[in-house]
């Protein structure tokens, strides 16, 4: 079949989503919301609010890939680059049905952010494919990843843009990505890319704790304030939306400080059992049948019941807009550390500040993943290997630093943490900009 997008009998193009209809969830005017509000806050200059308001570049690919059955499927790819005056851009590749171009632009901006809390030399950038990969077999899904990363070419490198993994994407994809990208250059240059993608296996670059990075993150985060608000976690009960890499190792982490899962979710459905799951055999379980649906120790219930399950702690690890009105006043919860970007609306944040839930916001809570990529480029970079009780440290005195900074910011301004977050960020964009100046 001719791989060209013309002609009778060739089918849509995957993946061919723009900006949110009209009863979408605009989460990229959301994150705009917040920046402005953090600008205020800051004082940023007119110029900078503008420079930050848009992306830098917005890439998009199409690109033909062979089906298992023989037939050619058109495409379409992703790489939103947000931000890049504190050093290259840096970002997840996400492989999801519901994934829309303003999604890209407001999770791309939100590692810009992130990045500059967490004080790494990165700018932030996020990128994908709008296609669900469970229905694609495993050669269907290296396929189009390679093509993907090709047709993105010279728009990623080590030293320009680096990718990882976020939903839908693992370290099986980064290795792929990783492989194609290095035989796109001179064979002499080779080696020297794998720092072009992180979160890959560690035989094959990857640095020790980059998969699990994200849910410990999550909870270093959450011992943190923990500590700071004299609240015992053990034999406390936790539940968890989104049951694939940062939820499931955010659980099994806290399991081990004797925290009790007593109900999960994911896009199968919801369970609960209120004497806790053994967080480790769900997720074997997980990690053999591809989600949730079937787990034999659990009672099934609605996503409604979920939310009203009365627990201590809340970690969302699925995906944005998840937490609306109704779910903002059903949550029995006292603090909600946000696995995945951007999983509160406005209006269910408000509510749950009102209610007194404390929220520990993605901007720092998921932060352990670019964290530990950030290792991953500079071992790379060093041709180095480090161990994993060194990852480890390292990741605990980051996350710890940057929660003082949000804590220091949100003090001296008399703000809620989110907006903290946003203004160390800030902050630091706007000291580069002065330093910088604008060319020419
Ligand atoms: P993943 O693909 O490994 O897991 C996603 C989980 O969410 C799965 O359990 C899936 O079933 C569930 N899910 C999907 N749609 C759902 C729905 N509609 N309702 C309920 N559950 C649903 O992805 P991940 O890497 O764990 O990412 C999860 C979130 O964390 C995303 O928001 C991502 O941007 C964020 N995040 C990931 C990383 C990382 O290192 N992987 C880093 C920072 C932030």
């Amino acid at each position: 079949m001719s791989e060209s997008n013309s002609g009778p009998g060739v089918p849509d193009v995957i993946g061919a989503s723009e900006a949110p209809g009209p009863n979408q969830y605009d989460f990229f005017g959301v994150i705009q919301d917040y920046l402005n509000r953090a600008s205020d806050i800051v004082d940023l200059p007119g110029y900078i609010r503008a420079i930050l308001s848009q992306p830098k570049n917005e890439i998009i690919v199409h690109f033909p890939v062979r089906m298992d059955t023989g037939e050619y499927h058109l495409f379409k790819g992703y790489r939103i680059q947000h931000n890049n005056i504190l050093g290259p851009y840096k970002g997840g590749i996400r492989y999801h049905e519901s994934a829309s171009l303003d999604d890209f632009k407001a999770l791309a901006a939100m590692m810009t952010w992130k990045c500059a809390l967490m004080n790494l030399p990165f700018g932030g950038a996020k990128g994908g494919i709008k296609f669900n990969p469970r229905v694609v077999s495993a050669d269907e899904l290296q396929r189009i990843t390679r093509r993907f990363v090709h047709a993105l070419g010279s728009n990623i490198g080590p030293d320009y843009d680096i990718p990882a993994p976020d939903m839908g994407t693992n370290s099986q994809t980064m290795a792929w990505a990783m492989d194609t990208f290095m035989n796109t250059v001179a064979m002499a240059n080779r080696a020297a890319m794998a720092g072009v993608v992180t979160g890959k296996p560690v035989t094959s670059g990857g640095t020790h704790g980059r998969t699990r990075a994200t849910g410990q993150g999550v909870v270093h985060t959450i011992v943190d304030w923990a500590e700071r608000s004299a609240f015992d976690l053990k034999g406390k009960r936790l539940i968890v939306q989104g049951f694939g890499n940062v939820g499931s190792h955010t659980a099994v982490l806290l399991s081990h400080l004797g925290v009790s899962v007593v109900a999960v979710g994911d896009h199968t459905g919801y369970l609960h059992n209120k004497e806790g799951f053994n967080t480790h055999r769900l997720a074997a379980y997980v990690e053999q049948n591809g989600s949730i649906r079937g787990y034999p120790n659990g009672e099934t219930i609605s996503r409604e019941d979920f939310f009203k399950i009365p627990a201590d702690m809340f970690v969302p690890a699925a995906m944005e807009n998840q937490v609306g009105e109704f779910e903002a006043e059903s949550l029995q919860v006292r603090v909600i550390a946000e696995g995945a970007n951007g999983p509160l609306t406005p209006r269910g944040e408000a509510i749950l500040e009102q209610r007194g839930v404390t929220i520990l916001p993605d901007v720092l809570a998921n932060a352990g993943g670019v964290t530990v990529s950030y290792y991953e480029w500079v071992q790379n970079r060093r041709s180095e290997q480090w161990n994993a009780a060194d990852v480890e440290l390292r990741l605990e005195g980051d996350m710890r630093a940057a929660y003082q900074r949000m804590l220091d910011f949100a003090d001296r301004h008399k703000c809620g943490y989110r907006l903290a977050c946003y203004g160390v960020a800030l902050e630091r964009l706007f000291t580069v900009y002065k330093e910088r100046g604008i060319f020419p």
